[in-house]
């Protein structure tokens, strides 16, 4: 039996057709889903009696478990959530002023295997399913509804476990989903997608005007680039990375995001920054420098302070847009680069 939070919008209308009910049905079932949070087919009181049946005759209804919590001293929470075959992923709710940021994963495990990376170091499991992804928002939302928390989910960010552009065809659908105003209703300006390049799927996104890019730059040559993330490196070279995000059409004020981890003593010089600002003069965009978090079996140093400042400084003098990213959640590896299933650590149990 389907999940029907793997449906597309088309799948759930061809549904509609073929058992002869009224195109209108889906925008009732998804307000029940994905605005009202009901996961119950017979408590989806506006559907005849006999429809509600029929639904639950040829769907059911599946989201991740919390199998586990975790909050950091800034409140930043980390869920771990079970899926159904038992394989563990995470997301992360960033607090900020008026909102919550949620990190969503997009694969269990990552293939590309980034050498700063904790997720990379498990290894690829699967690419999770569309149901999987919106999941870990509305068992997030339920999970916001329990602990009575006063800030709402308002950003997204596919910044988890995972490529999401590796996982192209079921982060679309999600994302269709997302910003469709009968489902979720993110804006466009709220949603990014953090990738190391993939072309294909990066030109896609671009065209559709899905939300806003984040590159995981991390390194401003092909060689260092080679170094720290070996295979991202292979899927498309720095200059033709470079060449694509140039070619990129944004609107007025929007930016593309630059990610790049600062690690002691291997991509934090001056002569770095002066490369990065080279090969960044032609794009519009900001730079968010993060100080690399250790993580075990993970051989890397956080970068000295001083270096930190002066590489921040230079970008700054010529005129980039730099932030100083501090890393959240980062006493319960919930920071950048530290996602990973570990649930057998946690603390606390929901
Ligand atoms: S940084 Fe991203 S792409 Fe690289 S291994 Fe980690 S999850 Fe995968």
């Amino acid at each position: 039996m389907r999940n029907i939070l793997d449906l597309s919008s088309s799948e759930i209308e061809e549904y509609l057709r073929e058992i002869g009910e009224p195109k209108f049905r889906k925008s009732q079932i998804w307000n029940w889903l994905y605005v009202r949070g009901v996961f119950d087919f017979h408590k989806m009181s506006n559907l005849p009696k006999g429809f509600r049946f029929r639904l639950s005759e040829d769907f059911k209804i599946e989201l991740p478990k919390v199998s586990a919590v975790k909050t950091a001293q800034d409140g930043t929470i980390k869920l771990g959530l079970s899926l159904q075959d038992k394989n563990i992923i995470e997301t992360v709710l960033i607090p900020e002023r008026t909102h919550y940021t949620q990190c969503l994963s997009s694969q269990v495990g990552c293939a590309l295997g980034c050498t700063f990376c904790s997720t990379g170091q498990m290894g690829f499991i699967r690419n999770l399913t569309q149901g999987e992804i919106l999941g870990q928002i509305l068992v997030a939302r339920a999970f916001l509804k329990e602990i009575k928390a006063k800030l709402k989910i308002r950003n997204l960010v596919f910044m988890g476990m995972g490529e999401p552009l590796l996982n192209w065809d079921n982060v679309k659908n999600s994302l269709y989903i997302l910003r469709d105003k009968q489902g979720f209703d993110f804006s466009y300006r709220h949603t990014t997608i953090s990738t190391v390049g993939i072309p294909r799927p990066l030109k896609e996104f671009a065209k559709e005007d899905l939300g806003s890019i984040a590159v995981s730059l991390h390194a401003p040559n092909q060689s260092l680039r080679e170094q720290i993330m070996p295979r991202a490196a292979k899927i498309m070279e720095l200059d033709e990375l470079i060449e694509l995000l140039k070619s990129i059409p944004l609107r007025n004020r929007q930016r593309i995001t630059i990610e790049y981890i600062l690690i002691g003593g291997v991509n934090d010089s001056l002569e770095h920054a002066r490369e990065l600002n080279k090969i960044l003069s032609h794009i519009k965009c900001k730079i968010n420098l993060i100080r690399f978090n250790p993580g075990p079996d993970i051989g890397y140093a956080p970068p000295e302070e001083e270096k930190v400042i002066a590489f921040e400084d230079y970008l700054r003098s010529k005129g980039q847009i730099v932030t100083l990213r501090k890393s959240k959640g980062q006493d319960i590896s919930a920071a950048c680069g530290q996602l990973r299933a570990e649930v057998s650590n946690y603390e606390t149990k929901f």
